[in-house]
């Protein structure tokens, strides 16, 4: 259950879980049970009215059945009184009286008293009234009329008057027969009336034959009363009587049927409606009175009562019951299951809401504890006007006031520097075209701009002095996006700008200095993937490469490409070396400039490992060119022997040293000839020492002549030479020498004539020093002179 007792119990029974289905099954029983009440309740009215119709029915056919068996006594008695009043009927007369009566009658007819002595000419008289034989007749026993048994006297029919004509019983003596004499002799006093037992008529369609003969005596007046003068009869059918104007028994609601209970034998049915009776317990029994007979009625519902007055009135209360019952169920499930499923969403909405109320409490206090801790940053928050509403810990320590003293009584305006509000406002005025006030200079461009950039402000604290902020001005909006304020955020850039003030200063000494000096100072930087660029260079460092210096902090490729090609492998080696050995870097190498052309540069730089991990040198590169000329003059003469133009020895042992390291690690082949002037000293002596130095430098000649350009050619000395043949191995050099020999045995020299040299040859063999193989090839050259002179001798193995 929820904590705000959102979800209670229902009828404190069943759980929420349950409860929708509870209830539905609750209003489905309590539907059922209230269905069954009414549709008991239903019948049993239903039974009642069907009961009071019923008896209404059977009174009001009672009523009928009396009223019509009482008719039929009037008219009986009405006929007797028009013969007790009458001295002589005729039987126009009696058909007049009796047709109108006829109505619910089966025949009215006359029998008066007839004596023996009287029959034969009563027979005769009643022939010719009647215009027919007319003879006093009985009834055998098939029915067939007879002339009458002669008796003391007769009671035969003289006139009848029947709703069906043929067959009249003209001469039937009522004493004929034994049922019709009892009945005769039980209306033997004046005024009675008597019916006879049941009987089937003749003549009669065989439905209508059941019926009733009721006979009334007529006495002759004055007659005494020794015996009726005759008797009036009528012979009533009983279904005629009773069943006439109505329904046919099928569709009779009633079922009608008369017991003769007065009988000799007992109880005889007089009547049976033939209805067919329904299967209810419902009879209306009453006494009926005809003369001197007393019937019982008894009248129950037929099938077809029970059909016209079925009622669906029971079984429409259990279908609208059960339908309702249902639909209340299904209706009480859904408000229940809605109401079940409402509270979860509520529980599950209020859940919702605890938690983002936590959040936003959680932001809450995360914005308060940031705005107290952001103490290096002053943010101030102000209404549309401009008042301060938030004043945080950072701007209490920047600007010396406590919020308290702020919010809600300054304008943030009034943190600024006055004279510096009002130009910015005039600046603001003349660029938006309208008149900006100074307090508004702050918001305008938030304003127009929809959020300006920061802008540096001077602050003024609350002690009067000054600071420079970076200030953000943007615009604080409620849920609808309206503007409802201003958020100030500053940062103390004092420090800063002095800092940044500073390096400008320094930038600018840099300039300066470096403008004084010649040549250029730069700041190199070699990454791992071999790009590199300047990061610094001075403006001499153009004068040098003559390249934009724009384009070299982004790349250095530039400067390589001035580099003498000659020079430029040694460069990238030298600086690859400093960069792995992180060795101080000098060079000296050529560039060929597009306007200075070919220059002399020489520079110098210290590498250390830059912050990104490059290798970053700062040095300077100065142009050397007039230097090195004169060096070059200097470093020319120390290498060349003056007498003969070739190199020297100096020259001859450098080279010798720098060859061999090659051939060290190269693995090359190197060779020397070396060779000695035979009896130099007499030439000097016989032609004297002009002409000697005239022979060394024609030999001199012709030997560099026929050397390679890779050959190394030097005077060691006096008359001794020597050739350094870098790739060269012994035999090689052998050749060289024999060649170079032939060439010396033969040339003449103007006033000498030939001159002659002996030879000695040495190849390097490796791991062998300078002094080893310059002792073989010395060696090779005494051989020579040893053996005669003017010849080539190969190293001592
Ligand atoms: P050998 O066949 O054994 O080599 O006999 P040689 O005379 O050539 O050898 P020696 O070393 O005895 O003599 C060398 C001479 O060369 C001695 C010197 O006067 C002469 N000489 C040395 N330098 C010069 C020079 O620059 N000019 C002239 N003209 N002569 C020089
Ligand atoms: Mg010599
Ligand atoms: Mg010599």
């Amino acid at each position: 259950m929820s904590k705000y007792g959102v979800r209670a119990k229902v009828f404190g029974l069943f759980s929420e879980a349950l409860s929708a289905w509870a209830v539905a099954l609750v209003a489905l029983v309590a539907g059922a049970l209230l269905t069954a009440a009414l549709a008991i309740a239903a019948q049993t009215f239903y039974k009642q009215q069907l009961r009071q119709r019923f008896e209404l029915l059977a009174s009001e056919r009672y009523s009928r059945i009396a009223e019509r068996f009482d008719d039929q006594e009037q008219r009986l008695d009405g006929l007797r009184r028009f013969f007790s009043y009458s001295t002589e009927i005729t039987g126009r007369e009696f058909d007049g009286y009796v047709k109108p009566l006829l109505h619910r009658t089966q025949a009215y007819s006359w029998a008066p008293r007839v004596t023996a002595a009287q029959r034969e000419a009563f027979e005769r008289q009643a022939s010719g009234v009647l215009g027919q034989p007319y003879q006093i007749r009985d009834q055998d026993m098939q029915g067939v009329l007879q002339p009458a048994t002669p008796r003391d006297h007769y009671y035969p029919v003289l006139y009848s008057q029947a709703a069906s004509q043929p067959g009249q019983p003209y001469g039937l003596d009522m004493l004929g027969q034994a049922l019709r004499q009892t009945t005769l002799q039980r209306a033997g006093a004046p005024g009675s009336m008597a019916v006879s037992a049941p009987l089937d008529m003749l003549n009669v369609e065989p439905a209508y034959a059941r019926g009733l003969l009721m006979v009334a005596p007529v006495f002759a007046e004055g007659a005494g009363h020794a015996a009726p003068s005759g008797f009036v009869m009528a012979l009533l059918s009983m279904r005629q009587l009773i069943a006439e104007g109505l329904p046919a028994a099928v569709d009779d609601n009633l079922s009608v049927r008369i017991l003769d209970t007065s009988g000799s034998n007992g109880q005889e049915v007089l009547y049976d409606s033939q209805s067919p009776i329904a299967p209810i317990p419902m009879v209306s029994n009453h006494l009926l009175h005809l003369a001197d007979h007393h019937y019982q009625l008894a009248i129950r519902p037929s099938q077809a009562f029970l059909q016209a007055n079925r009622s669906s009135a029971a079984q429409g209360v259990v279908w609208l019951g059960g339908l309702l019952s249902l639909l209340l169920s299904a209706l009480l499930y859904s408000l229940f299951s809605q109401r079940q499923r409402a509270l979860k969403l509520v529980e599950q909405r209020t859940a919702e809401l605890r938690v983002s109320e936590q959040s936003l409490r959680g932001t809450h206090n995360q914005l308060r504890s940031v705005l107290d801790a952001a103490t290096q940053v002053a943010i101030i928050a102000t209404s549309l006007k401009g008042v301060i509403s938030t004043f945080n810990a950072g701007a209490e320590r920047m600007l010396g006031y406590s919020a308290s003293e702020v919010m809600g009584c300054l304008d943030l305006a009034e943190l600024v520097q006055t004279d510096e509000l009002s130009q910015r406002a005039h600046a603001l005025s003349v660029r938006y075209g309208r008149d900006i006030a100074g307090g508004q200079a702050l918001f305008a461009e938030t304003v127009r701009e929809a959020g300006g950039e920061p802008g540096e402000w001077t602050l003024v604290r609350k002690d009067g002095s000054q600071l420079f902020a970076n200030m953000l001005v943007t615009a604080v909006l409620d849920e609808q996006g309206l503007w409802v304020g201003y958020l100030a955020i500053c940062i103390d850039v004092t420090e800063r700008r002095r800092v940044h003030e500073a390096l400008a200063a320094r930038d600018q000494l840099l300039e300066k200095l470096s403008a004084e000096v010649p040549g250029g100072i730069y700041q190199y930087c070699l990454y791992a993937d071999g790009r590199s660029c300047f990061p610094y260079a001075s403006q001499g460092l153009y004068e040098i490469y003559e390249v934009d210096l724009q384009l070299l902090r982004e790349d250095a490729t530039r400067v390589f490409e001035r580099i003498h090609p000659d020079d430029l492998e040694r460069v990238r080696r030298s600086v690859r070396y400093s960069a792995e050995h992180l060795s101080p870097w000098r060079e000296e190498y050529r560039v060929i400039l597009p306007r200075a052309g070919l220059r002399w540069v020489r520079g110098e730089a210290t590498p250390e490992i830059g912050e990104d991990g490059c290798t970053l040198w700062h040095g300077y590169l100065t142009d050397v060119s007039d230097p090195k000329s004169v060096e070059e003059e200097l470093r020319t003469l120390s290498i060349t022997d003056v007498l003969t133009g070739i190199h020297n020895r100096r020259y001859f042992q450098e080279r010798l040293k720098s060859e061999l390291e090659r051939a060290q690690r190269d693995g090359l082949e190197l060779a020397v000839i070396m060779l000695d002037i035979d009896h130099f000293k007499r030439i000097n002596d016989e032609f004297g020492h002009a002409v000697g130095d005239h022979v060394l430098r024609s030999l001199c000649q012709h030997i560099g002549q026929r050397l390679r350009r890779s050959d190394v050619f030097c005077r060691l000395g006096g008359e001794e030479f020597m050739v350094l043949c870098p790739g060269s191995d012994a035999e090689q050099a052998r050749s060289l020498a024999l060649e170079l020999w032939q060439g010396v045995r033969g040339l003449s020299i103007a006033g000498v004539g030939r001159v002659t040299a002996s030879f000695g040859v040495a190849g390097w063999r490796p791991g062998e020093g300078a002094d080893s193989l310059l002792l073989r090839a010395d060696a090779g050259v005494y051989a020579a002179k040893q053996a005669g002179r003017d010849r080539v001798e190969v190293e001592l193995p």
